[in-house]
């Protein structure tokens, strides 16, 4: 009978580790599949990896377009870094309404510094092919290039300063002093001490060390506990800082003074890594005021709205779109997200192998790498999750861009909100 029973529990014991061998094993793998879209060249050209290539193309267009259209705006604010990396500035681009100021819309782009490829191509394409005299005519357009241009250039999602600029954006103070109640629960599994190493049995189990957290404290806790932002760990990932970054402390006298010329404004921050492969996802946290949420119901209405409050989500603290609006001093303003998918973070495996990614970078970034092999893949793993180079991918990004601004800029004008 003994001998039974230990049999069994080791036969269970054996079924276990292997189940843990093979998820495991899926995991180091992981890569979900491109959408099914025949590659389009005259798309994937948008894309332009070198932030500086990517600005020049910017300002290209701008200069272009300032020869043709009335008291266009062009802005650089330069961007100081401490390690010498010369050349970052935030760039701007404003085309008034030219006859009668009804309404304005602002795309902005790398907030987080290594999604700027796709926020820049996103934003060329909208030049390209969405400026006309005839949105021109009560519609103002601003353009905002790399709020994080350092993070573009060097290839990461937060400044210099480790600062992730999406948890930083406030008009008061207070924001910095904002506790993140569980982020101490989750320290110890997404800010590792001592050099990245991919052979630590820290990472070989991280999948399963993500699981047993999920199990004790479920999704949504640890979702918002890691994603809210953090303001006590410098280090940390989703850092969101102490004080205003600089480039948006210069920049928001221009912003208000813009804003104010229009009763209403609508901001589209363009971000990747969140959601589905290959999918444009439109994220709005809903604002307190009804009357924004059925704006941004109306400006959106048939598409698929990822609202903040939804089951999968989470709320940010100092997301650069609702700061946008804060600089409002009347009016009203409608914040949204684009986020075009990478790694299936919608689904448990995604959603964890997004964040091993993300938090094996920063170890990286801390403490250096444990040898040249790991920091290589670590980095390019990390593109891979922000800059897809799939070609399938670059086209759908482009195609879907394009139906969805076309739909926006076909709502908008229709919309009225009253403040
Ligand atoms: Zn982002």
């Amino acid at each position: 009978m003994l001998r039974w029973l230990w049999r069994a529990v080791l036969a269970l014991l054996v079924l276990g580790l292997l189940a843990a061998g093979v998820a495991s094993w899926r995991f180091a793998r992981y890569a979900p599949a491109d959408p099914a879209i025949a590659p389009d060249t005259k798309a994937q050209a948008y894309f332009i990896d070198d932030y500086a290539s990517a600005r020049q193309a910017f300002l290209d267009r701008g200069a272009a377009l300032a020869q043709r259209l009335e008291r266009v705006e062009r802005f650089a604010i330069p961007v100081a870094s401490r390690q010498g990396v010369p050349g970052l500035f935030v760039d701007g681009l404003y085309l008034p309404a030219q006859r009668e100021p009804r309404r304005l819309l602002i795309l902005s782009s790398a907030v987080h510094g290594v999604e700027g490829p796709t926020g820049s191509a996103v934003t060329r394409l909208f030049m390209d092919e969405f400026i006309s005299d005839a949105l021109l005519a009560d519609t103002g357009v601003l353009l905002l290039h790399a709020l994080n241009p350092w993070g573009f250039a060097q290839q990461r999602r937060f400044t210099e300063s480790n600062v992730d600029l999406n948890r930083n954006a406030s008009t008061t103070d207070a924001l910095y002093q904002t506790q993140n109640a569980g982020y101490p629960m989750v320290d110890p599994l997404i800010n590792p001490q001592g050099p990245a190493d991919l052979g630590a049995w820290a990472h070989r189990l991280f999948l399963l060390r993500s699981i047993a957290q999920i199990a004790q404290h479920g999704m949504p806790v640890l979702r918002q506990a890691v994603l809210q932002g953090q303001y006590a760990y410098p280090k940390g990932i989703y850092y969101g800082g102490r004080t205003l970054e600089p480039q948006l402390a210069a920049l928001a006298p221009r912003l208000g003074a813009i804003l104010a010329q229009y009763p209403l404004s609508m901001s589209i921050d363009l971000h990747t890594g969140y959601g589905a492969r290959g999918q444009l996802h439109v994220f709005l946290n809903p604002p307190e005021n009804p009357r924004l949420r059925e704006g941004l119901e109306a400006v959106f209405a048939g598409q698929t709205i990822d609202w903040g409050s939804g089951k999968d989500f989470y709320t940010v603290t100092g997301d650069v779109t609702a700061w946008i609006g804060a600089l409002r001093q009347t009016g009203a303003h409608l914040p949204a997200v684009f986020e075009y998918g990478t790694l299936d973070s919608q689904t448990t495996l995604g959603a964890v192998k997004s964040l091993h990614i993300t938090v094996l970078e920063n170890q990286g970034v801390q403490h250096g790498y444990a040898s040249a092999e790991d920091e290589a893949r670590i980095q390019r793993d990390y593109r891979e999750m922000f800059n897809p180079s799939s070609p399938a991918w670059r086209t759908k990004v482009i195609h879907d861009s394009r139906a969805m601004l076309g739909h926006v800029l076909e709502r908008l004008p229709k919309v009225s909100v009253q403040p």
